[in-house]
Parts: structure tokens; sequence; C-alpha cells
């Protein structure tokens, strides 16, 4: 019987304490917001201005090229001249400068030129339309076409819409006679989709002039209705990291010879071998990765996610193998590994002289390329397989940005005056952006669009029937005219 009691006392006493670490799991995440008092009138907005200033720009095709020689120099050149006309007073006070022969780089003069600039950036290129997919486009991709309360096509989500947004806040924000007193940076690159030079030259161009950024803001993550699992309402997620880049080519070379006499192992035997052993042995997965996203869901989280969360001491191995099962969110807490390449032989009764093969690698913030070489050479432990990184294609893992800081604040008391009561959360992005360069120069690099996606939305980005809704839009607007405001003053630190 005084066993059942301790016992029963014993349980007791362990779901009293994994509720009090629950309850202050939440709590953890609250963050107050900064107050802010505007100096200019509420924006009185005509949803159809921007939608029709981002059908125009949708018009024209600004499609990027691995190949920068085949970027259509006219397209680009259109673009510059059609936003000059419909943003006057953003090209009457805003300095424009031509980097890397089709970046933009506007910069609006803060009145106290003491203080940090912040930037706002877009990227004015887009991907091509599959021309196997055109007849399933309700209206074609370069149509630009306003209709069902929509505009229509390639760059209304990625990432035309964005650099429209703030074109038009700008706008806005001048006819009110706004003027910062912190710098304001525009920074539009050209080839984004492409990883290509725009953003790394403007960064260079912002070095030399000695320039340090206090934040920047750039595309990334969004509003996610209904997407993340255990999550009720709105989630705003945005990109405070990326994930880093790394291929590797693997070779192994062996003596030839006829295939009626074949050696115990050919090259190819070898080779598949070492990629069958790296498979097997995953980069450990480290549910850390996502705490803080957890952490700053938890307010809507299922009970049960946050009681999860809120006790990794107990619950670390379950929440690691149901994160680990699925492909998407294995990714967002460990490095993956995917060999992409393999090539060898080249007859049938002939022993292959050589086989290679590619792997690419998504590095998790916390490792690095090294730190990665290091594991390769270890598991696969076989001095016959040479390996080294494919030129140029290398990245190592972002910093991670601040969250304990003002700009990320405005960010999430905007997402929840914005986006009926959404919280914010940071997280780590599985792709790469323009940004990554932008994290030399400052340490508040944050990726994320104020606009709410759907399932169905998301599969428009790079796909078929892109589009954004015309309210959405104007909301973008309005967001940035408060953003650039708040991010725009004199905070506390700078005193
Ligand atoms: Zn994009």
């Amino acid at each position: 019987m005084t066993y059942a009691i301790i016992i029963v006392a014993l349980l007791l006493l362990a779901a009293a304490f994994i509720l009090i670490r629950t309850v202050m799991f939440a709590r953890s995440s609250d963050q107050a917001y900064p107050t802010f008092e505007s100096s200019v009138p509420e924006l009185e907005l005509d949803p159809l201005i921007p939608a029709t200033h981002l059908s125009t720009v949708v018009q024209i095709e600004t499609i990027s090229h691995e190949d920068s020689t085949k970027n259509v120099a006219a397209h680009f050149r259109e673009l510059h001249a059609r936003l000059e006309e419909m943003y006057p007073l953003v090209h009457k006070t805003l300095t424009r400068e031509l980097i890397d022969n089709y970046s933009l780089l506007y910069t609006w003069k803060g009145r106290n030129p003491a203080l940090e600039p912040v930037a706002f950036m877009a990227h004015q290129d887009v991907v091509p339309a599959d021309s196997h997919t055109l007849d399933q486009w309700t209206y074609p991709p370069f149509s630009g076409k306003i209709a069902d309360g929509y505009i229509w096509g390639r760059g209304t989500q990625d990432i035309k819409c964005q650099m429209i947004a703030v074109l038009d806040a700008i706008e806005n924000l001048l006819k009110n006679k706004f003027q910062p007193e912190r710098t304001v940076i525009l920074a539009f690159g050209h080839d984004e989709e492409v990883l290509g030079t725009g953003a790394v030259k403007v960064v260079k161009h912002l070095q030399e002039k000695g320039i340090h950024l206090q934040a920047v803001l750039d595309e990334g993550g969004c509003v996610y209705d209904g997407i993340i699992p255990g999550i009720k309402g709105y989630a705003a997620t945005i990109g405070v990291a990326e994930k880093g880049y790394l291929s590797l080519r693997f070779k192994v070379e062996a003596k030839g010879g006829h295939s009626s006499t074949p050696t115990r192992e050919t090259a190819i035997g070898i080779l598949c071998r070492a990629i069958d052993r790296l498979q097997a042995h995953p980069f450990p997965y480290r549910v850390k990765a996502v705490l803080p996203m957890f952490k700053g869901l938890s307010p809507v989280a299922a009970p049960v996610m946050q009681i999860a969360f809120a006790n990794l001491w107990l619950f670390r191995g379950i929440i690691r193998r149901r994160l680990a099962s699925d492909p998407e969110t294995a990714a967002s807490i460990h490095t993956t590994i995917a060999p992409t390449i393999i090539h060898g032989g080249v007859k049938d009764n002939v022993l292959p002289g050589l086989a290679e093969a590619v792997v690419n690698f998504r590095i998790l913030p916390g490792e690095s390329i090294a730190s990665v070489c290091e594991r390769v050479r270890k598991i696969i432990d076989d001095e016959r397989v040479s390996f080294e990184p494919v030129a140029g294609t290398s990245r190592e893992p972002s910093p991670v940005s601040d969250t304990d800081c003002t700009n990320y604040r405005h960010l999430a008391a905007l997402n929840d005056e914005f986006f009926n009561g959404a919280v914010s959360a940071p997280y780590v992005m599985l792709g790469g952006t323009d940004a990554y360069h932008f994290t030399e120069i400052s340490s508040r690099v944050y990726r994320y669009s104020p606009c709410v996606m759907n399932k169905e939305d998301l599969e428009g980005v790079h796909g078929i029937n892109e589009r954004l809704s015309v309210d959405a839009l104007a909301i973008m607007v309005k967001y940035f005219y408060n953003l650039i405001q708040r991010w725009g003053t004199k905070e506390e630190s700078d005193y």
C-alpha cells in the first residue's frame, strides 16, 4: 500500500514538473512588442494601384540565366524605366545606382547619418515558366492579368510583389513628407534565382563605402495558414539563417581490363559501396535546431506539442523520430546527404578505369564544410576513394541572426497587428537567398514576406498559376509603410 502511494506521488510530481516546464516554455516565447507612434497619417490605399504596378512589372520577362550573357538587357532596362515612371517621388528623392549592370541599389538618406542604415531587399528576376505546362495556366505566366481578385503571373509571389510593396510604401511615405531618421537602403538583385553575382557585388559596393547595416529584410518565410502540422491559426515564420551548400565529387580510379577476368571489386563497386556507407550513416539529428521555432509557435501549438518541446529531457527521442521520419522536417534538423550524379564505365565488357559521383550536402548551422569533409572521410574509410568539393558551388551555413532585438520585435509586432494575432517564430531556411551575402555586413538579416500562404498558394511558386491576391498585396504595402517607419527610427540602443 505504502509503495503504491509513493509511486502515485512520484507520478504526480513528474506530471507537475512537466506541466510547470510547459507553462514556462510558452511564457519564454512571449516577446514584449515595442511601442511605436507614427508621425504620418495612416495609409489610405486603393488596392488597385499597387496591383497595377505589380501587373506592369510581371509583364516584363526578367528571367535570369546561369550564363549571364543570356540575360536580356532590354528587359531589365525596361523594368527600370517602368519603375521610374510609376514611382516619381522615389526617383526624385532616393539616389539610384546600378550595380553589376542590372542590380538596383537605392539610398534614402536619413536625417541622422550617424545611425547605421537598414535595408529592404527583393529580386527583379524570375524563373521561366515550364513550356510543357503553359496550357495549365489560367492566364499566361507573363500576362500580369488582374482578374478574379488576383494578379496572375511569374513574380507575383516570388518576389516582384515585395519590390513593388516596398516601393509603393515609400512613394506614399514621401507623399506624406516622411523622412526616416536612419538611412534606408533598397537592394533589388537581378540574378537571385541562379545564385548570381548581383547581391555579391552590391555587398562589396556597400563594404567599400564602409557601410554596416543595422538590419536587413529579404524574401524567405511568410505567414503560413494551416501548413505546419500541430499549429492552429497563422504562423509567421522568419528566416534567421540558411543552411550551407556543398557538393563533393568522389572519384575511384582502378586498373581497366577485360570483364571476363574481373578483379574482386571494380571502380564502380568501390564507389557504390562508399556512397552506400555514407547514406547508411546520416548526420546526427539535432532537435535543438528547431527549438527556437517551436518556442515561438508554442502559444498556438497543440497541447501535446507544447508539452513535448518543453520537456525535451523526456521526449527528445520521440520528437527526433517524428521529425526524422519526414524528408522536409528531417532536413531542418540535420545535414542532408543526396547522391545526385554518377558516371562510370564505357562498354559492357570493359572494366571501368574510372568511376565518379557527386553527392550534395546541405549543411546545418553549427557544422561546416570542413567538419562535413572530415566526417565523410571517416565514414568512407577507404583510401581508394578520393573526393573534393565541386568548384564554385560551396558555401558555409550562414550565421544565425539575432532575435533578441528591437528589429525582430518590430516584425513580430506587425505580424500580430496585420495578421489576426499571428505568432512569429524564427527558422532555418533550407534553400538560399541573396540575403546570405548581407550577413557579411549585418548581424540582423531576416528572410520574410508579410503575406499569408496556404498549401495551394505555395504550389504557385516556381510552379503553375503563380498569383497573388490584390488584397494581399495591399496588406504588404501597408505592412512596409509601417515597418519602414519603425525600422527607420532611432532606438534606445543608439543613445
Ligand atoms: Zn525568390
